[in-house]
């Protein structure tokens, strides 16, 4: 892997003179990749770079401008649901979101080796792993062989939902995701770092599977400015502000 190269992309209305400077701000990072769920929600995606000539360019090196921390799920692949194509996204994918030792040091690597300025958490709706980890919790069984591993990452977020009172599975995916938030930058010193220098945001976010729009529960830092989801969907609905973690 190598931090040089460009962005690149293909000409559009909201494209700029210096795309790679600009995708260089969270906050710009993050409103490329809801104008690109919107596309995708509203089933007009560009699939941008995902040409053979973009291939060719960024070949040499690569400048994502922002690490998807997301569920394995099979109907959340980054790149289809915000509309983005190569080089655009370092994703690191579990079942899940869990947040170990290895997801750690793939964040750290992207944020600080390739400099990319944000870090987006995907949750969804009816995860199964949220699930699992819920149905252990409540029979006191474990799962067997490394299923186990993955169920105790979760359970503190059960521990969590249920100190707050929270039973419904989609509103303890919603707390999973804020703590796995907080466990990105509470065990990660260099990207709490990056984040305090103002250099990288962390946001959480939670999608639907039918729908296809993704919604914020959590942003850090807590004046990090999330857009509105897109129109006319379910969650235009829901909670009007992220958490702030
Ligand atoms: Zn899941």
């Amino acid at each position: 892997m190598s931090h040089t190269g460009s962005v690149g992309g293909q000409p559009g209305p909201q494209r700029t003179t210096d795309r790679a400077s600009a995708l260089s701000e969270p906050t710009l990072a993050y409103a490329e990749l809801v104008a690109g769920n919107r596309r995708f929600v509203g089933g007009t995606p560009r699939h941008p770079n995902q040409d053979a000539g973009h291939r060719a360019a960024v070949a040499d090196g690569q400048h994502p401008f922002a690490v998807i921390v997301g569920c394995s799920d099979s109907r959340l692949a980054a790149e289809i649901i915000f509309d983005r194509g190569l080089g655009d996204l370092f994703v690191v994918r579990t079942a899940g979101h869990t947040a170990g030792p290895e997801v750690l040091g793939s964040v750290e690597y992207a944020v600080t080796v390739l400099g990319t300025p944000l870090v987006v958490v995907l949750g969804h709706d009816s995860c199964g792993a949220v699930q699992a980890a819920r149905e252990s919790a409540a029979t006191g069984t474990a799962p067997s062989g490394h299923l186990r591993a993955v169920v105790d990452a979760v359970l503190p977020s059960l521990r969590r939902a249920q100190a707050e009172g929270v039973e419904d599975i989609d509103g303890i995916v919603d707390i999973h995701i804020a703590q796995t938030v907080e466990t990105l930058l509470g065990q990660s010193p260099v990207l709490a770092d990056e984040v305090a220098q103002g250099r990288c945001a962390v946001v959480g976010v939670s999608y639907r599977l039918a729908a296809g729009a993704v919604r914020p529960v959590a942003v850090v830092p807590a004046d990090f400015a999330t857009l509105d989801t897109p129109a006319g969907s379910p969650e235009s609905t829901g909670p009007a502000a992220p958490a702030t973690v």
